[in-house]
């Protein structure tokens, strides 16, 4: 296994959670935010002037090696749910509290999405790379669980619903609302993620397969909750058109 330039090893070859996985630029988020007659809250220009470093050049995203682990692995097929994790929240020893019981590998992780090339020196077993690699994801989600209900996690979150990164609602009546992430349990390995769509207050299948494979865990199930408490002129009025089953025109009747 060859180490990069700063002499972590890496598999970045290898997808995060897809076997198909390999780095697409199609698949870029994009920094355009979307214009909607909705969104006239103050909530707009924070969004925009968040990080706008991938605007300029895909290259710098994606075929740069100097890109950090957390870059590459939010840019990677099918996790596009997620935003990138500031390291200084990271390196805050109390924000990792109780998650090293979790995680195996936990110091090499940490050293692998932190850029850290030291405490890995002398791990050359491609199976234990993989292990470490999938362990840093691992790692990397809980964080990411923690930090999105911090208001700059929130922040990160708002630029991504705006650009409907996490899909709309499938329900013909709710006009192709846009969704958010849910997870339907805190612990990990209990369920895949899942999206919220904040008009029927109903959960959904991702439409991606790939994102079908990510663990609800990184995301919470308090996530799209906070969210709406947080920016609640986001929050739509609540569906109330449903659909009426008829025959040839005639309601059906209801019989209990
Ligand atoms: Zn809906």
């Amino acid at each position: 296994m060859p180490k990069d330039q700063r002499g972590v090893i890496r598999s970045r070859s290898e997808p995060a959670l897809n076997p198909n996985g390999l780095r697409d630029k199609s698949l870029a988020p994009s920094t355009s935010l979307a214009a909607n007659p909705d969104d006239t809250d103050t909530f707009y220009d924070q969004a925009e002037s968040a990080d706008t470093s991938c605007k300029d050049s895909d290259v710098r995203c994606y075929g740069d090696e100097d890109a950090s682990w957390i870059s590459w692995f939010c840019n990677q097929k099918g996790n596009e749910f997620f935003c990138e994790v500031d390291d200084d929240y990271i390196l805050d020893d109390f924000n990792r509290s109780g998650l090293r019981n979790h995680v195996p590998f936990y110091d090499y992780a940490l050293d692998l999405m932190l850029d850290i090339e030291s405490s890995n020196d002398g791990l050359t077993d491609e199976e234990q790379n993989n292990l470490i690699e999938s362990a840093t994801e691992m790692l990397y989600g809980l964080i990411h669980a923690r930090y999105i209900a911090t208001n700059k996690g929130l922040s990160a979150m708002l630029e991504k619903y705006r650009n409907y990164d996490f899909g709309r609602c499938p329900r013909v009546n709710c006009n192709k609302q846009r969704c958010l992430p849910v997870g339907e349990s805190d612990i990990p390995r209990l369920s895949t993620v899942k999206i919220y769509c904040p008009k029927c207050e109903d959960i959904y299948s991702p439409q991606s397969r790939h994102q079908e494979e990510i663990d609800g865990a990184y995301f919470g199930t308090t996530f799209p909750h906070l969210f709406f408490l947080t920016y609640g002129h986001l929050k739509p009025q609540k569906a109330i058109q449903n659909n009426v089953p008829r025959i040839y025109g005639f309601k059906v009747r209801n019989e209990q």
